[in-house]
């Protein structure tokens, strides 16, 4: 037996969540068995439990579309019992039973070992966040970005993903410009290592097609009128990685960018990455995140005060990141 989150509809078709004890043989298909140790509580998370966005189509479900673990049962020769593993993405939480849950049944392609050196604790508070900063990261550097060819920007600067891009960029050498709509938490940022920080006023709203020519690479986690103002004023063949949708899914800009100064927009997504990318993300991590970024950034909860934590964090009440020792 073990205990999860878990979101039923009542008859009015609104979302229901609460702790259930469960019979392992609940759990759904898959070739490894997984005692989960530690989960997280993403927007996506939030917006499954408190029933605000359709992120769930299939009911029951178990919300959670991350997880740090350690193998219990395994079919598949890759990993054993008592191998350390992570999981992000893959419809985990969303069509197949997640991470909030003292055990979780999946497929084995879609785990990744943890890197020696970091703990179940640490990869739930680097969390999907934080491996999509670093999947930025990485799709950038593969497209050429290094320190020397100039400055670069992170938007969303005090979310899970802009915090994690600016300590990674910071550590290898670049120079950071945070954007943010918090300039009372500009000491934070610098602490994290940018280098300066900008209201995210000055990119919201709609502006020219070309603007002045300020950075050679951009992690962007905003989407809309601040993407469209991020790629108009990049320098000569800048490289822009878009992750996030904050301000909005839409994209109201020109082709100007892209044919005249010879702009690239990188498209992240780390649900179906593959996975060798996954692991590479992951060892990078381990390597070159400062432990004391996440110190700073996470509160431990436990499965039991999940469900309020997520209506507060659509409430935006919550700062960092929520890590959830799940005691299995
Ligand atoms: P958070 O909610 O932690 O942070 C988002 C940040 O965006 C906020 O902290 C805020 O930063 C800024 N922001 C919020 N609302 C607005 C607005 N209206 N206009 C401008 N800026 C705004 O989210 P995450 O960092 O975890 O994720 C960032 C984005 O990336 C989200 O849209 C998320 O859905 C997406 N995402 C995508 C993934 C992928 O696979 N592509 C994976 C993970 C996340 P500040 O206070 O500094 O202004």
């Amino acid at each position: 037996m073990f205990d999860a989150i878990v979101l039923e509809k009542d008859s009015g078709g609104a979302t229901q969540a609460a702790i259930s004890h469960l019979d392992t043989k609940r759990l759904p298909p898959g070739n490894v068995t997984v005692r989960v140790e530690f989960s997280t509580i993403n927007y996506k998370d939030a917006l499954a439990i408190t029933g605000k966005a359709p992120v769930v189509r299939k009911f029951p479900m178990v919300p959670g579309i991350d997880f740090a673990g350690v193998v219990e049962h395994s079919d598949d020769e890759r990993f054993r019992p008592g191998d350390a593993v992570i999981l992000n993405g893959w419809g985990v939480g969303e069509t197949h039973w997640g991470g909030l849950s003292q055990r979780v049944r999946v497929n084995g392609d879609w785990l990744v070992p943890l890197p020696a050196g970091m703990s179940a604790r640490q990869a739930m508070s680097i969390g999907t966040a934080g491996y999509t900063a670093m999947l930025c990261v990485n799709a950038l550097e593969r497209h050429g970005l290094r320190p020397d060819s100039g400055d670069v920007l992170v938007t969303g600067a005090n979310g899970g993903v802009g915090t994690i891009a600016i300590a990674l960029l910071a550590q290898r050498g670049y120079t950071v410009t945070a954007s943010t709509g918090r300039l009372a938490e500009s000491t934070y940022l610098t602490a994290l290592g940018a280098a300066r920080v900008i209201d995210r006023a000055t990119l919201s709203q709609a502006g020219k097609p070309l603007q002045k020519e300020c950075w050679a690479g951009a992690v962007d986690c905003v989407g809309s009128h601040t993407l469209a103002n991020v790629c108009a004023s990049m320098k000569y063949r800048g490289l822009v990685a878009a992750c996030g949708l904050a301000q909005g899914i839409d994209f109201p800009a020109s082709v100007a960018p892209f044919i005249l100064r010879g702009v690239t927009l990188l498209g992240i997504d780390s649900v179906y990455a593959p996975r060798a990318e996954r692991v590479e993300a992951w060892e990078r991590l381990a390597k070159e995140l400062p432990v004391s970024v996440l110190a700073a950034n996470t509160t431990e909860i436990s499965l039991a005060q999940a469900c309020a934590a997520a209506a507060d964090l659509i409430s935006g009440k919550i700062r960092g990141r929520l890590v959830v020792n799940v005691g299995g």
